[in-house]
């Protein structure tokens, strides 16, 4: 099962993908986990990325091109994947095609999570996210079992530098500009599914699995 999950900054793709991907028994492949791993080794990509996210800016389409192949020729993705925060643009989205055309390979749903503009920010802005295992929580929606610690691992949490109110609003503007113009594009080949993702992550959840066990 090959999976792309689209939608706006924080309609819970990463959410979604983490849990699908236990479910499932399928690779999570984030975008934005990759490049943040790579700002926090000090990469020459996290080098060049940072300032672009810390803006709520994508990215140049050739640094995340270099990526995703790299990511691709990694032998778990064979199981199959889920991919979250790619493609962001219809040019990424012809990569994406060029990448699983030398593999052989096809995506078999496009789940198109929509969420309201009030939600998004009511979510990124209360966002924390886990230090060493990613897992996502929130002040007030998921609250932590203690102040600041992951429940999963108990590592540190923190607030992404780009969760902030002014870089959200700059994120939703470019996902409107730039990646909305590929929710036609997926149901032109009539892979999308469009799910309300403004409700509860679990029932968001059961209503992905149930998608892709059709
Ligand atoms: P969100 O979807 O909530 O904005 P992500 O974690 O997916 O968060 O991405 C964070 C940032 O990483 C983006 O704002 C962008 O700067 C960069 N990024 C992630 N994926 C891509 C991509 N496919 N193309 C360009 N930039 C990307
Ligand atoms: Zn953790």
């Amino acid at each position: 099962m090959r999976i792309i999950l689209l939608g706006p900054p924080g309609a819970g793709k990463g959410t979604q993908a983490k849990s699908l991907a236990e479910e499932l028994a399928l690779a999570h492949v984030s975008t934005g986990d990759i490049l943040r791993q790579n700002v926090k080794d000090a990469t020459s990509l996290g080098k060049e990325a940072k300032d672009f996210m810390d803006r709520g800016l994508l990215v140049p389409d050739e640094l995340m091109a270099k990526m995703l192949q790299e990511r691709f020729a990694q032998a778990d993705v064979r199981k199959g994947f889920i991919l979250d925060g790619y493609p962001r643009n219809l040019a990424q989205a012809k990569t994406l095609e060029d990448i699983f055309s030398i593999q052989g390979i096809d995506v078999d749903l496009v789940v198109y999570l929509d969420s309201s503009e009030e939600v998004i920010i009511q979510r990124l802005s209360g966002r924390l996210v886990c230090s060493k295992c990613g897992a996502n929580f929130h002040k007030t929606n998921m609250p932590p079992k203690r102040d600041g610690i992951c429940d999963k691992c108990g590592a540190a949490l923190y607030q992404r530098s780009d969760d902030k109110v002014e870089t959200i609003k700059r994120r939703l503007e470019v996902y409107k500009k730039e990646t909305s113009d590929l929710i036609e594009y997926y149901q032109g080949k009539n892979k999308l599914h469009r799910l309300d993702a403004d409700g509860q992550a679990t029932i968001v959840l059961s209503q992905i699995v149930a998608l892709a066990k059709q």
